[in-house]
C-alpha cells in the first residue's frame, strides 16, 4: 500500500503548484522545466521511473553547479534537520523523509525537496496534508551564514566575566564547551550562544546587572537543544546559568527555556500550537522532547518559577514530568534555584537533589 502511494507520488510530475508561493517569480521559469525526481536519503540516491529530462538539463546542472553555494544550504538544512549527501545535486528534485511529521503512518518519503539549479537557494514541502511543512533557505542572506560569532562581534570570554562566572562556580570547561562568549565591544556583555546540531541559531545577551535582551532573528528554542538530542531523560531549568550549574553537577542533559518565567498560570484552555507565542520554543523543539520519557522540571522557587513549571506539565504532559523541590536555607526561605544550591550546598548535592525530583502534580 505505501509503495503505491509513494509511486503514484513519484509518478505525478512534480508541479508548480508545490512551491508556487515560495519561488520568486523570476526563478519560476527556470526552475520547472520537466525534471527527474530522485529519492535521496542519508547515504542512498535512488532514480525513480519518472519520465527522464531532455537532453541538456543535466548538462546544465553540471556547469550551474557551485559548490561553495551548496554547501552553505546543506550546512542550513542540516539546521532543519535535513541531512543531504554529496548525490543531492541542484537542479534535482528529491523525495526526502520529512523531520517534522516522518511521514506519517505509511512512513511516506513526503517531503519534496530542491536546490535551484544556479545554487542560489533550497525549497522544501511536505505533500502530506496533516503536516505540510515548507520552507526555503538562502546561499548568501543574512540569516544563518551572517550569524556567525565573529559577525555577531562574539569573541572569548575575558577575565572579568570569566571571574563573574568562577564566583558562581561555574568552572571555564563548562563555559567553553556551551561556547559562552561575551561582546566584543562590551566587555561585560554575556553571550549565551543557542546552537542547533552545532551551528549557530541565536544569542542571547546578559548583562551582569540582570538585563537580558535575545540577538535578531534568534530562532526560538530551548538552549543548550544538542545536550538531549539522544536523551530518555531531560531536565528543563530556567535560565541558561542554571543549566551550566547542572553540568558542574555532571548533569548534562538538561535545557533551559529561553525567556524566563510567566507571572501566572493562565486560567484559559491551552491555546491552539500556532498561537501558543510564548511557548513557540517549547513546539520548535517538539521532536526532541518527544523522546523525552522522565522529564525534570527544575524552575526556580518563586511564583512565577513555579508557574513555569505547571505550564511546562500542560504542554509537555504531566504524566511524565517530575518537579525539583529546592531545600530550604534557613528557618524562613529556601533556596532559590540550581545555582544558588551550587553555591550553597555543592554539586554533589545540586545531583542528588535533581535527582530526587517528586512526581509532578498541579497542586503543589
Ligand atoms: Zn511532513
Amino acid at each position: 500500500m505505501s509503495m503505491i502511494l509513494q509511486n503514484q507520488w513519484l509518478c505525478r510530475p512534480i508541479s508548480k503548484f508545490i512551491f508556487s508561493n515560495l519561488v520568486p517569480t523570476t526563478y519560476a521559469a527556470l526552475v520547472f522545466p520537466p525534471k527527474h525526481v530522485m529519492t535521496c536519503s542519508l547515504f542512498v540516491v535512488h532514480a525513480t521511473n519518472a519520465p527522464f529530462p531532455p537532453h541538456g538539463v543535466d548538462e546544465f546542472v553540471e556547469n550551474a553547479f557551485d559548490e561553495p553555494k551548496v554547501k552553505i544550504l546543506k550546512q542550513k538544512m542540516e539546521v532543519h534537520g535535513i541531512s543531504l549527501d554529496n548525490s543531492c545535486l541542484p537542479g534535482k528534485y528529491y523525495n526526502l523523509f520529512c523531520p517534522k511529521c516522518k511521514g506519517g503512518e505509511l512512513k511516506e518519503r513526503s517531503l519534496s525537496f530542491h536546490i535551484v539549479p544556479d545554487g542560489e537557494f533550497a525549497m522544501w514541502r511536505c505533500f502530506r496534508a496533516k503536516c505540510g511543512w515548507c520552507g526555503r533557505v538562502f546561499a548568501d542572506d543574512k540569516d544563518l551564514y551572517s550569524r556567525t560569532e565573529e559577525r555577531l562581534g562574539l569573541e572569548p570570554l575575558g577575565p572579568k566575566l570569566i571571574a563573574y562566572f568562577k564566583e558562581r562556580l561555574i568552572s571555564e570547561e563548562t563555559l567553553s564547551r556551551n561556547s559562552v562568549r561575551q561582546m566584543s565591544d562590551s566587555k561585560t556583555v554575556i553571550a549565551f550562544t543557542y546552537k542547533q546540531n552545532g551551528l549557530l541559531v541565536g544569542c542571547k545577551y546578559r548583562t551582569t546587572g540582570k538585563r537580558f535582551w535575545q540577538g535578531k532573528g534568534t530562532e526560538k528554542m530551548l538552549y543548550g537543544i544538542d545536550d538531549i538530542s539522544d536523551a530518555a531523560e531531560i531536565v528543563i531549568v530556567e535560565g541558561e546559568i542554571d543549566k551550566l550549574s547542572l553540568e558542574e553537577a555532571g548533569i548534562r542533559n538538561c535545557v533551559s527555556v529561553p525567556g524566563g518565567a510567566p507571572g501566572k498560570v493562565s486560567s484559559k484552555d491551552l491555546p491552539p500550537i500556532e498561537k501558543d507565542t510564548a511557548y513557540q520554543y517549547l513546539w520548535n523543539c517538539k521532536e526532541y522532547l518527544d523522546k523525552a520519557v522522565r522529564i525534570t522540571l527544575a524552575t526556580d522557587n518563586d511564583p512565577p518559577g513555579q508557574a513555569l513549571a505547571k505550564e511546562l506539565a500542560r504542554r509537555l504532559g504531566q504524566e511524565r514530568c517530575w518537579q525539583v523541590h529546592w531545600p530550604k536555607k534557613d528557618e524562613f526561605s529556601s533556596f532559590k534555584d540550581a545555582n544558588e544550591v551550587l553555591k550553597y550546598m555543592g554539586a554533589d548535592a545540586l545531583k542528588r537533589i535533581v535527582e530526587n525530583a517528586e512526581p509532578f502534580t498541579i497542586g503543589k
